[in-house]
């Protein structure tokens, strides 16, 4: 049972425009869940551990849900911000980093989904997806097994994606054999990890999507046929989509089509569909999105960083399309600061439609209510009661904030400069306690992931 006690400011649903801060409540948790919002609340004895409650003092913070992260690829922890590829766009920077995550074993999984999650943890997020595409050959392990393990290891509300990639150069793809793996193998063992791991419930703790890489790294009876799967087990499909215009031309030159029209004739468009950047739709094609009901992961960092575009997300939430926020890859962004991603979100679309292009709730809207949906958990994204206890806390009485209390939940994104959260609350568990993680040694976590980098890095 946690307390927090004399919430400095609440905001139950911070995606809502006319949501007004509460300012001196309580809010109890009980077990999973959010149980009450008040004031002056005291614990109930409620059953049998009524001794066990944490107080947490609230009264310095602003209080939200916690944020939904919808694309990354954790094991590129270990490839942040590499020289060789500091500058370069997309195909030229998966084609170098492809020789050197062809490298990564059992240890390099298991770390670095442990840095990614932490770091996401640390910056309020409470539910993240991952895409992991990249299976190297002699990788024997039970791969999204030690992706969960990770997330048990740091409290993270998880559902990753099991990914896959079966062209390679010499199929016209651009990773080597190596890493790419056969159709029958991928969609057994997406069979197996749905059976073994994926819980329908709207409080799951894992969840299972399926995620082909992209349009130009499968083929089009591995999209049909994993499609196909996902729905026959009712759960989501994502994957990279409309991020370049190399992958405009390749689509076209490959296949005659635009990404989109490919999609659409692969049946991997729906209401249960996400892709990751939508950056490159014409008018038409958002009109396609909307009547489908497809949702968008935009990624504004990683897009700056490669110089791919600006995602068109004002025109997209004035259609109703879902669009849901991601720090995609840390080789791409290069951190997983997930609140630092919402200050991105919030100015990259001013650079191109103007100041007035998109507002503070606009941006919770992403970073809440648009990534509970798109990985399908109902019952995450506002703070009520009933309503699953994910909530990220914080402390706005320092330095970097002050003055900007006018507007309390605008702070966090206007002002502020290390992102970090005091207090985050996953699944009713304390997982970030003043600052740090709680029950991951942080020092001892990020020596290993500096030894794996620097190993992996070498062998490239
Ligand atoms: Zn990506």
């Amino acid at each position: 049972m946690i307390l927090l006690k004399n919430c400095f400011a609440l905001y139950p649903d911070p995606a809502d425009p006319g949501c007004e801060p509460r300012s001196g409540v309580d809010v109890l948790i009980e077990e999973n869940l959010i149980s009450r919002i008040g004031k002056d609340l005291a614990p109930l004895k409620g059953g049998s551990g009524a001794g066990a409650v944490q107080i947490i003092d609230a009264s310095r913070c602003v209080v939200v849900p916690g944020f939904v992260n919808t694309h990354h690829h954790f094991y590129q922890v270990l490839t942040r911000n590499v020289p060789a590829v500091q500058n370069a766009k997309l195909f030229t920077w998966l084609v170098y980093l492809y020789e050197v995550w062809k490298n990564i074993d059992e240890e390099a999984v298991s770390v670095s989904s442990q840095v990614a999650m932490g770091e996401l943890a640390k910056t309020g997020c409470t539910c993240t997806t991952d895409h992991h595409y990249l299976y190297p050959r002699g990788f024997a392990a039970d791969l999204m097994g030690l992706q969960f393990e990770a997330a048990d290891r740091v409290g993270m509300r998880f559902a990753p994606t099991r990914g896959s990639m079966s062209l390679s150069k010499k199929d016209g793809g651009l990773p080597p054999d190596s890493v790419v793996q056969t159709e029958e193998r991928i969609l057994a063992d997406s069979r197996r990890v749905i059976e073994q791991y994926h819980d329908p419930d709207p409080l799951a703790m894992r969840k299972v999507v399926l995620a082909p890489c992209s349009p130009f790294s499968v083929s089009k009876e591995l999209m049909v046929e994993t499609a196909r799967l996902a729905r026959s087990y009712g759960v989501r499909l994502h994957t990279h989509l409309a991020e370049t215009q190399d992958e405009d031309a390749y689509c076209l030159r490959t296949h005659g089509k635009r990404p989109l029209k490919l999609m659409e004739e692969w049946e991997f468009i729906g209401e249960d569909v996400s892709y990751a950047h939508g950056i490159h739709f014409t008018d038409e094609e958002l009109e396609v999105l909307r009547r489908s009901g497809t949702a968008v992961c935009h990624c504004p960092s990683s897009n700056m960083r490669l110089g791919s575009g600006i995602a068109r997300v004002k025109e997209m939430l004035e259609r109703k399309i879902t669009v849901s926020l991601a720090v995609d890859g840390s080789a791409s962004n290069d951190a997983s600061d997930f609140l630092g991603e919402m200050r991105q979100a919030l100015f990259l679309q001013r650079i191109h439609y103007g100041a007035d292009a998109i507002t503070v709730p606009q941006v919770f809207a992403l970073a809440t209510a648009g990534g509970a949906r798109v990985l399908n958990f109902p019952r995450i994204g506002k703070i009520e009661q009933g309503w699953g206890a994910d909530l990220a806390l914080f402390d706005v009485h320092t330095l970097e904030y002050a003055g900007a209390l006018s507007d309390p939940l605008a702070a966090l994104l206007f002002a502020g400069i290390n992102h970090q959260a005091a207090y985050t609350i996953i699944n009713g568990r304390v997982v970030v306690q003043r600052g740090g993680l709680v029950g991951v040694d942080e020092a001892e976590l990020t020596e290993k992931a500096n030894r794996i980098a620097a190993r992996i890095q070498k062998t490239g």
